[in-house]
């Protein structure tokens, strides 16, 4: 394919693309190619208005701001649990905003990991974040639990990718809960959650997930596939901004059980302010906040979600694939030879929003990549993770970082690079 031919079929496609409008919604850098969206988003213009909103509810209001605001800050995490739900198959009242990651997985441990009798295992997988399994040995070290015989860590036969059937194999009945991500952080494979809950729930276990690398990117149903709890980040897919606050799902068939870490967000609003020293927790998934909401780091997710929910999770998900499948082709194309192995699963239904590719100079590479405007993602010690993300990614994006790639393998740009990772990485 010439050069001339290809650009002018990436330029095609961007004509045709039904979401290409809302690229105009972001700050973009000219001249550079943002291939990280799916560690850090970036910030819309509708984000920017909902955090400056916020701070000028504070400036007028002070803490009448609280109720009086544009954006009133005593139910902002109802509101955005209500705008997020479209985007996880959930029902409002199943849906929060609060905490990260890995203090709501520990919110959600405290709840449901209740071992008794035989049931006393946590199973999660071998190439799952670190953060996640940090959190499951210290709740197995709470309950007197050694995480050496307590967590089961099903391994992958590649070291990429898990098969669902070893980690139903592993399900025995000691599991009393599995957690597992929805979409591998680093080989972008997605997995088959309706099937594994239905495996959790026929040994009596229960199953919670990591969204991290699919909200956002992918549509979900996790209250018609019974999942049991979820927890996500938003300043990856969701393009909240660094350290946006995180998210929770607790299934309807659970909503009224106690949370584990109690604390006053955790009240029924109603009665919150009676300031009783009998807790009454709500009756929704706000039960499982614990303190005050970080506002600030929250409202910037009302005008990323306002995009979000405009465009539509299902137009969002096809042009993802899209992007990604062209991106998949170009690399077949064009740098097999140069010694890039593309690592996540090819087919839709098993990859979720990013191309990893493997390379033994990844990381000068990605060096390389920075200096000639290139975003990418590196992981050590040899993966770089590309996301082209629908909201604000062009298909001409996706062909100039093949054709930067390209020419920093033909020139050999990337030996003026050490072969190490930076602290941040
Ligand atoms: C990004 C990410 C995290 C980060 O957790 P925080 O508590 O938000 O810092 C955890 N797990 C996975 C799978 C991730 O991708």
């Amino acid at each position: 394919m010439s050069l001339s031919q290809s650009i002018t079929n990436a330029k095609q496609f961007d004509d045709k693309d039904p979401l290409a409008k809302f690229r105009n919604e972001f700050y973009l850098k000219t001249n550079t190619f943002y291939m990280d969206g799916n560690s850090l988003g970036l910030l819309s213009k509708r984000a920017e208005f909902t955090l400056l909103q916020s701070l000028e509810d504070w400036k007028h209001h002070g803490i009448d701001g609280w109720t009086e605001g544009q954006q009133p800050w005593f139910y902002m995490a109802e509101n955005l649990g209500e705008m997020t739900s479209h985007l996880i198959g959930a029902h409002p009242s199943e849906t929060m905003i609060t905490g990260s990651i890995t203090t709501n997985l520990h919110q959600m441990l405290a709840t449901f990991f209740k071992p008794s009798g035989h049931k006393t295992k946590i199973l999660a997988d071998s190439l799952t974040f670190p953060s996640d399994i940090y959190a499951l040995q210290s709740q197995l070290e709470l309950h007197g639990l050694s995480p050496e015989t307590h967590l089961i860590q099903v391994p992958s036969q590649n070291g990429r990718t898990l098969l669902e059937d070893d980690i139903i194999e592993a399900i025995d009945e000691t599991v009393a809960l599995i957690l597992l991500p929805s979409v591998l952080y680093r080989s972008g494979q997605l997995l088959d959650i309706e099937r594994l809950t239905k495996a959790a729930h026929d040994h009596g276990a229960m199953i919670g997930l990591d969204l991290a690398h699919s909200i956002g990117a992918i549509p979900h149903s996790l209250h018609e596939w019974n999942v049991d709890f979820a927890v996500w980040c938003t300043y990856k897919y969701l393009n909240s901004g660094p350290g946006g606050v995180g998210g929770l799902f607790v299934h309807e068939n659970h909503l009224g059980r106690r949370p584990g870490l109690a604390g006053w967000f955790s009240s029924k609003k109603e009665v919150q302010f009676d300031m009783s020293h009998t807790l009454t927790p709500a009756e929704t998934a706000g039960a499982y906040q614990i303190g005050t909401p970080h506002i600030f780091s929250m409202a910037p997710l009302i005008g990323a979600l306002d995009i979000m929910n405009e465009a539509g999770i299902e137009n969002i998900r096809k042009k993802s694939l899209s992007l990604t499948r062209y991106l998949i082709n170009l690399v077949e194309e064009n740098l097999l030879e140069d010694g890039f192995v593309i690592t996540n699963p090819t087919e839709d239904t098993r990859r979720g929003g990013h191309v990893c590719l493997e390379h033994d100079e990844a990381a000068r590479i990605c060096k390389a990549l920075k200096q000639e405007g290139v975003i990418p993602d590196f992981r050590a010690p040899n993966v770089i993770r590309l996301a082209p993300i629908a909201l604000y990614s062009s298909y001409e994006d996706v062909y100039y970082v093949v054709e930067i790639l390209k020419s920093i393998m033909r020139e050999k740009t990337y030996q003026q690079f050490s072969n190490k990772r930076n602290v941040i990485a």
